[in-house]
């Protein structure tokens, strides 16, 4: 108690204290205590009568602290270094440390003396899957290693993601002979079996890009090397492929479209052509197909095999399907006070028709142009349907509830299968071309062909046949039984203008009941 006042109290209350206790044991204490404060005071002494020692003691912990902290820095820097530029699982570069080092090396590189290689393994994520991620992770580490023993230590090599790994060596036969390729391949499947704790085959493709114009930007490298690789994904077993002169104007092509596409949409580059459809037993013309083409100028059409895979994979088929759609809207609305125009059908894509909000804005559109829904018909093909079978049928349904006739467009080509004519709730079923002259001699496929057309007419389908080009085809048809017929036999697909007077020749004819 006394002890710990003290230690907080003044000299003098000590000392006042110490002969108020009176006592000699507690001399040693207050001894203790005089000690303590004669040595603050000492080092006070010290401090005011020595002040070189003092500052010295002042710069020398600075200086320590200072350099500690720059090898925290340091060390700091370091790791961060390490995250940009070393990929932390493998050890070899980032993608980020790879694209400098690589613009550095082809800075000063000749034609054709490097080459760019992309190396996957087939289906990596099953493995993942099955075999749980540290393995996986394992397989990637034991990759690296290998490729790294494989192109030596002038080669630049990343993990750019997941399994890809891309490289940038020099352009030696050996580094790209398919023998020794295999045994490296090889090598690298014993290895992932050992991690995987039993006989697992693995597969690689392979890209490879010579780099023949060093100055080329990078990244079109590397997207050309994926592309080169990616041709061998559905090929079983290992596979190596090159980026040839026909890939890369191909690549040129479809680059050229992407940049334009945008601005020809707003320049109305897009022209609406219509094929007529005629009925099986009067031929009068009960429809028309809008079909897309691009007039990039006046005189070139490109048709639309041509752009509309590519605008497919990109996106933009949406804002083009939607284009046709209002195209289509607006010629209806122009002519239906003079013209009687047969019901229309647009082809939609499966983005398109996967939109969440597709039956609302296509019915925002007939709106704005005062059209009934019922004259126009949706055509989708199976290829869409199957890419989320569910949420097909969910927006064929509202489709259908907006009042739009469904087409299921392309039957016979691909995935066909009747089972889903029941579940799609179609109204009309559209017979591909091939399919159709397949079975023309051929006795097994005019049986099938003409029993579906008869199934199709029992669910109240409306059969339609597509690549009709010849009298031959027409008795065919007849003897099938099917509705109507589309194709060069009753008119390719034209204009507006050509359309407007096909229509006004056979308006007589014209018989907007199916
Ligand atoms: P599709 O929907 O199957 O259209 C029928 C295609 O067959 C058209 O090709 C048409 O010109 C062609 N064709 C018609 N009759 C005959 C014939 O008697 N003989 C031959 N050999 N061919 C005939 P096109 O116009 O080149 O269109 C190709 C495809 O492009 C279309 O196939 C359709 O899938 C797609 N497409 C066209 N316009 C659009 C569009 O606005 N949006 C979407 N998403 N796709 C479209
Ligand atoms: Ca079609
Ligand atoms: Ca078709």
């Amino acid at each position: 108690m006394l002890f710990g006042h003290v230690t907080i109290a003044s000299a003098d209350i000590i000392d006042q204290e110490g002969v108020n206790i009176g006592c000699s044991e507690n001399c040693s204490v207050i001894a203790n205590y005089n000690d303590v404060v004669r040595t603050k005071d000492t080092f006070k002494d010290v401090v005011e009568n020595n002040p070189n020692v003092f500052g010295c003691i002042v710069v020398a912990v600075a200086l320590v602290g200072t350099i500690i902290i720059l090898m925290m820095n340091r060390n700091k820097k370091k790791a961060l270094y390490k995250i940009i530029n070393i990929d932390e699982l493998t050890g070899v570069l980032t993608i980020r440390n790879f694209k400098e080092k690589a613009k550095k090396i082809l800075q000063t590189a000749n034609e054709n003396e490097y080459v760019l290689i992309s190396l996957d393994v087939d289906n990596f994520q099953y493995i993942n899957e099955i075999y749980g991620y540290e393995k996986g992770s394992n397989i990637l580490v034991d990759m690296a290693t290998k490729i790294s023993a494989q192109y030596g230590r002038n080669a630049l090599i990343v993990r750019e993601k997941n399994d890809n790994f891309l490289i940038l060596t020099k352009n030696r036969a050996e580094i790209i002979d398919n023998k020794e390729l295999e045994i490296f391949y090889d090598n690298i499947a014993v290895s992932a079996s050992k991690i995987l704790g039993k006989t697992y085959i693995i597969s690689m493709s392979q890209g490879k890009y010579v780099i023949d114009n060093p100055s080329e930007v990078i990244e079109y490298m590397i997207d050309s090397v994926h592309s080169a690789r990616n041709l061998g994904k559905t090929i079983y077993g290992n596979t190596i492929f090159e980026f040839t002169k026909k890939m890369r104007k191909e690549k040129a092509s479809k680059n050229k479209i992407v940049t334009m596409m945008e601005l020809a949409l707003k320049n109305k580059e897009f022209k609406v052509f219509y094929q007529p459809k005629a009925k099986m037993d009067d031929y009068s013309i009960v429809g028309a197909e809008a079909l897309v083409r691009w007039f990039s100028d006046k005189s070139t059409m490109v048709f639309p095999n041509d752009f509309i895979p590519l605008f497919e994979e990109n996106g933009f088929i949406t804002s083009l399907d939607y284009y046709i759609f209002e195209a289509v809207c607006i010629f209806i609305s122009e002519n239906s006070k003079t013209l009687s125009i047969p019901f229309i059908s647009i082809n939609m894509s499966a983005a398109t028709l996967l939109d969440d909000m597709i039956a609302d804005k296509l019915t925002k559109i007939t709106k704005k142009y005062n059209i009934d829904n019922r004259i126009i018909e949706i055509e989708i093909t199976e290829s869409a349907i199957v890419k989320d079978v569910e949420k097909a049928i969910e927006k064929i349904k509202a489709l259908k509830k907006a009042g739009f006739i469904i087409a299921l467009d392309d039957f016979g080509s691909g995935q066909s299968s009747l089972n889903r004519l029941k579940d799609l709730n179609i109204d009309v079923l559209k017979i591909d071309r091939e399919f159709l002259t397949a079975s023309l001699n051929d006795e097994k496929g005019k049986i099938i062909i003409k029993n579906i057309i008869r199934m199709a007419k029992e669910i109240n389908i409306i059969t339609v046949a597509e690549g009709v080009e010849t009298k031959e085809h027409i008795e065919y048809l007849r003897s099938l039984d099917c509705d109507i017929a589309q194709g060069y036999y009753f008119g390719k697909p034209m204009n507006e203008q050509q359309f407007k007077e096909l229509i006004l020749n056979s308006n007589d004819k014209v018989n907007k009941t199916f």
